[in-house]
């Protein structure tokens, strides 16, 4: 197991802000890394100044690791889990200092709910099929070399998700991450590195270059030696990912609506609904983003809401609201252009900002807005949450697919009515859909099943595992082996 000292992971701390910044000894250094007392970081921990020297160095990690068979697999999955459980804390705080965004104890739960339930090789199960002419075998086999592209809302937890499930599946990575999240990323690239070799697997098994853009997003994206590339975030990557020429699995944007009927426990209801919507201040893409509440219960679960930690706002502060939260609208029923730079702050941040006066406890402003509102149709990506009444279930579940686009990635609905439970599970066609739950327990989080932080809706894998990054290979042996 990888259990580095204080004093290891100061250095490659030390080595990884010397390359960013070109101060001191990186290769990436401007100093040709002669002046500082700091070793390279680079290629030595997975760190590169290039995509071309990334995707070279994760070629041949690839080709040793192909040899090492499934134990040492499973071994180094185990010790890159640990390193995670050791290191998620430090990883949230740097990536919460970093980005700005989200809570930093909200970012300590992602990176230990990744670390324990990204699937393993467990995932990957084989499939036989036997007959009178003998029998057929599937198997899941690596790409090889994957192109990898994290978001800022999530850089460290899906970095650790996708290393885990990826490697679990026999794959090499070059990750591109977000470039106001480099710090962490090459942190967390540079620290999973360690645990890898320190289970005997292959050195630079995932890479990273220090000084990633869009450019260089789209120059691995094209690049010879990746087999497939992956994105999360917003609509620009994964246009980007999908005009590639590439096999592409396509992580994108959501606007996740919760459907509020009568028959729902409102206590549990307003409870989830704050904790979901607020979770990580809501930049998170499965975070609900719109409340839709049917009309006869909407007066007590807004009611529960303020018992929950959300903060209503009256309709004579929505003006102020509004000024602060977009800074471009386009009429009824359209998505706004808001302010960047209050994505990931917390509520009181923004409220205080539209004069509206409330303390740090609050998790989540809440306010009743018309369908026409752009709120509703605009993934805001913070904990300003818009709640608009409808007639009942039916109307609810209509208006909630329209709201999400269709981008087919998230709903949530609380209810007690099979039926109504029943049609919005079938129509909404999504990726997730939670019952009577925060939209995290979809993620695993308190919630059954394993967890993934690149939910592919635009291409179908949904919530990927290591099965999504395998491709399949059938064996058929010809007049035998059917045993009975
Ligand atoms: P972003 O799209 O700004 O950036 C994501 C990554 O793509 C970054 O590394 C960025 O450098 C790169 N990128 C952006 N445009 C590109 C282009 N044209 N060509 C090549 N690379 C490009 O997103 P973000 O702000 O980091 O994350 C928030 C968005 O991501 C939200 O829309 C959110 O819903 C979505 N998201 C989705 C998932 C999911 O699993 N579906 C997970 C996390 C975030």
């Amino acid at each position: 197991m990888a259990n580095l000292t204080d004093q290891e992971i100061d250095l490659i701390a030390q080595r990884i802000v010397a390359d960013l910044t070109g101060r001191g000894g990186g290769a990436a250094g401007k100093d040709g890394g002669k002046a500082a007392n700091i070793p390279s970081a680079t290629g030595e921990i997975g760190i590169f100044s290039t995509i071309d020297e990334a995707v070279k160095a994760a070629s041949v990690a690839f080709c040793q690791y192909d040899q090492m068979g499934l134990k040492k697999r499973n071994e180094i999955v185990a010790s890159v889990r640990q390193s995670m459980r050791q290191h998620g804390e430090a990883l949230a705080r740097m990536a919460w200092e970093e980005t700005g965004l989200g809570r930093h104890e909200d970012k300590i739960l992602k990176n230990q709910l990744v670390a324990e339930k990204t699937p393993g090789t467990e995932d990957l199960l084989s499939n036989a099929i036997t007959g009178d002419d003998g029998l057929m075998l599937t198997e899941p086999a690596p790409f090889g070399v994957i192109g990898a592209i994290t978001p800022t809302t999530n850089p460290t937890s899906t970095i650790i998700n996708n290393t885990i499930a990826m490697i679990a599946a026999g794959n090499s990575i070059v990750f591109n991450v977000h470039p106001n999240a480099k710090r962490c990323s090459c942190y967390n690239v540079a620290i999973i590195n360690k645990a890898i070799v320190a289970a005997g697997g292959p050195r630079n098994l995932i890479t990273c270059i220090t000084n990633p853009t869009v450019e260089s997003a789209q120059a691995l994206m094209k690049h010879s030696g990746v087999r497939l590339v992956v994105v999360t975030g917003g609509g620009g990557v994964v246009q980007a990912a999908m005009a590639s020429g590439k096999r592409a699995i396509c992580a994108g944007p959501g606007n996740p609506p919760v459907v509020v009927d009568e028959s729902a426990d409102l206590d549990r209801a307003a409870r989830d609904i704050v904790f979901g919507a607020s979770f990580d201040n809501n930049i998170i893409c499965a975070d609900e983003k719109e409340c839709l509440a049917v009309s006869s219960i909407a007066d007590k679960l807004i009611k529960a809401m303020t018992y929950n930690g959300a903060l209503l706002v009256t309709k004579e502060q929505l003006p102020a609201l509004e000024k602060v939260v977009f800074t471009k609208t386009y009429g009824p029923r359209q998505e706004a252009d808001i302010d960047r730079s209050l994505i990931g702050k917390n509520a009181s941040v923004i409220l205080q900002k539209a004069g509206i006066r409330c303390d740090d406890t609050i998790r989540l402003g809440i306010v009743e807005v018309d369908h026409d509102h752009p709120l509703l149709w605009t993934e805001q990506m913070m904990p300003i949450f818009p709640v608009t009444r409808v007639r009942d279930a039916d109307e609810g579940i209509d208006f909630a697919l329209q709201l999400e686009h269709p981008r087919r990635h998230t709903f949530v609905m609380h209810s007690d009515n099979l039926s109504n439970l029943s049609r919005m599970a079938r129509e909404c066609n999504a990726s997730i859909f939670v019952k009577n739950g925060p939209s995290q327990a979809g993620l695993g989080f308190k919630g059954e099943g394993p967890t993934s932080f690149t939910i592919a809706s635009p291409t179908g894998e949904g919530m990927t595992t290591p099965k999504s990054f395998s491709r399949w290979r059938r064996c058929t042996l010809v007049g035998a082996f059917r045993i009975v």
